[in-house]
């Protein structure tokens, strides 16, 4: 059994360490040494998360509600808890001097007190396992109903009770799920490799179609390369959609890919459809579960999927009484939607635009080219069926023929289309150049809001400009790249004061630290170097071109990403 004091050592070593070839080095070494039944578990707890990506779950746990279990573990006034973050300006730091330098000041704990007060904090090093932790975690993010926060904070306050400061400082950080230690995905995925000794490639590959890393590390562990080669899709387990690059025009697109095919790039939301006999479910491009939320769809599929058993993937629009396709955010609003579900369904109606197939009637087709996927997606829906179609595909090696496409797909109110290799397999999670986007010409990145500052005058009690942050998705970590202020109207204003109202971490003066959770789509006119923000980089004019609810925060553009669009600007300046 592993203690969670050997977890947290783990995280102050790799925290150590700049490379991610060392992190691997010490991760790998620590699931070799780890028991069977902690492998999973330290394969999500070591990327801050508690839940396997399929299950698309998240502990959804409140800044403030971690503070209020923190001011009472620790015996101080939340408002000291708020000076402690102003000063340190990090939750994991704050929890660890609250419970740690700050004792001397407590009452709750002081029968254990010895003199100096910190003999009884390091005594309580190594109480908990690894396990006690996640599962007490666990159970945060799984209660609900009456009583619920009340017995959140009772477990977190146990937590803190029976952990050391440091040991409680990673536990925050797991607990608001920023523990960002610089551990992200590729990087548990080469420490399996090597800690059980098998190829990379399988160990991905196994990865893709699970969508489970602890999972993996187990099968690795116990089955070895035969248990790997045998993983594979499953109708009750969605896996990561596979995405698409930008393209900066048609003739590249052509260049690199000599024939294509090419399909209107539809504005709604993602979705993929795991139909089993009579089961249906849907589920988000963040691999949210929507089914509750999308009945009309669920008959639709069941009326016009012919296949038995089969994975699809789509993209549904919202359209209005004549077939028109109505705002993005139409489509949000239906996916979201948990009350007066029948009446909205009749109010938005929603067509699904279906371009790939992932399953069917027991067979895996990921592995299978494109054009063979389509084939036997066009067998198993029936043409002509009402809400749900598959989309046209052209084939061809004219990137004329593509332009016209384009400008069909414009003209109808779409964002423009897809170029894809016609001989491709399926990527789960994968932004490669199979998959080319073409839109028209306005840069956009998808960031995420790290920060924001209160507005003066007309914006007074309004969080009047919101700091953004893109990914490094190696090591795990967001990197601050700018502002933005403009393209918020007054009503927005208020609603996304509200929406980030408990995502608040720290405030300090009129600025404040925010949960990483939400994502802003954000235009500007050109991208800069700048020693001014970590990210390198920074946006010129940049405005808020909508507030992106259906990306997940690992969906968010990269660091890599900025460098190349900096890049592809110097080329075409
Ligand atoms: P973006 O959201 O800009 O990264 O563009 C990729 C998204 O376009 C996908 O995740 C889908 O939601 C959407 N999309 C619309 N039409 C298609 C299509 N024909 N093929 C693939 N993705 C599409």
């Amino acid at each position: 059994m592993t203690s969670f004091s050997e977890f947290t050592s783990l995280c102050v070593k790799i925290e150590s360490v700049p490379g991610s070839l060392e992190m691997t080095d010490i991760f790998a070494a620590f699931l070799k040494e780890a028991d069977d039944d902690e492998l999973a578990v330290s394969c999500y707890m070591i990327m801050g998360e508690i839940f396997p990506a399929w299950t698309g779950k998240k502990l959804g746990l409140g800044p403030n509600l971690l503070y209020s279990a923190l001011s009472k573990a620790a015996g101080i006034s939340p408002e000291k808890i708020q000076i402690l973050l102003r000063q340190t300006g990090d939750v994991g730091e704050t929890t660890c001097q609250a419970l740690g330098d700050d004792k001397k000041s407590q009452s709750t704990f002081s029968s254990f007190l010895t003199d100096d007060g910190n003999e009884e904090s390091s005594s309580k090093s190594g109480r908990l396992s690894i396990r006690d932790v996640y599962d007490r975690l666990k159970e945060i993010a799984d209660v609900s109903g009456k009583g619920a926060q009340s017995q959140k904070i009772k477990t977190l306050q146990f937590l803190f009770s029976e952990s050391s400061p440091e040991e409680a400082k990673y536990i925050s950080r797991i607990a608001l799920e920023e523990l960002r230690i610089g551990i992200g995905e590729g990087i548990v995925r080469d420490s399996i490799a090597k800690a059980f000794d098998v190829p990379v490639s399988l160990v991905e590959f196994a990865f893709m179609v699970t969508n489970d890393l602890g999972q993996v590390a187990v099968v690795s562990k116990t089955g070895g390369v035969g248990a790997l080669e045998k993983q594979h899709i499953r109708v009750d387990r969605p896996v990561k959609m596979m995405l698409a690059q930008v393209t900066n025009s048609i003739e590249t697109a052509f260049t690199e890919l000599g024939e294509a095919a090419i399909e209107w790039k539809f504005d709604g939301a993602r979705l993929q459809i795991h139909k089993n006999g009579d089961d249906v479910r849907l589920y988000s491009r963040r691999l949210e579960d929507v089914t509750d939320s999308l009945p009309d769809v669920v008959q639709t599929v069941l009326s016009s999927v012919t296949a038995k058993d089969a994975v699809l993937d789509g993209e549904a629009v919202a359209i209005d009484e004549n077939g028109k396709i109505r705002p993005f955010q139409d489509i949000l609003r239906r996916f979201r939607r948990k009350y007066d579900v029948e009446t909205t369904s009749h109010n938005i109606p929603i067509h699904v635009n279906l371009f790939d197939l992932l399953y069917a009637d027991g067979e895996s087709y990921i592995e299978k080219p494109l054009t063979e996927r389509r084939n036997k997606l066009s067998g198993i829906v029936k043409a002509g069926a009402k809400g749900i179609s598959v989309d046209e595909l052209t084939i061809t090696k004219d990137p004329e023929k593509a332009a016209e496409i384009y400008h069909a797909a414009l003209n109808a109110g779409h964002e423009g289309i897809m170029i894809k290799n016609p001989s491709s397999p399926y990527s789960p999670g994968k932004r490669g150049k199979n998959w080319l986007k073409k839109k028209p010409v306005m840069d956009t990145l998808d960031l995420i809001v790290i920060g924001g500052e209160w507005g003066a005058g007309k914006r007074k009690n309004k969080i009047g400009s919101y700091v953004l942050a893109c990914y490094d998705d190696v090591k795990n970590v967001y990197l601050e790249i700018g502002r933005v202020g403009t393209g918020l109207s007054d009503e927005l204003l208020d609603s996304l004061t509200e929406q980030f109202a408990d995502l608040i971490e720290a405030e300090d003066g009129v600025m404040m630290k925010i949960k990483p959770e939400v994502v802003f789509e954000i235009a500007f006119e050109e991208i800069q170097k700048s020693p001014n923000y970590p990210a390198g980089y920074a946006l010129r004019f940049p405005r808020l071109v909508r507030v992106r609810d259906d990306k997940t925060i690992e969906e968010i553009d990269t660091i890599e990403k900025v460098g190349r669009m900096y890049q592809g600007q110097k080329e075409t300046n």
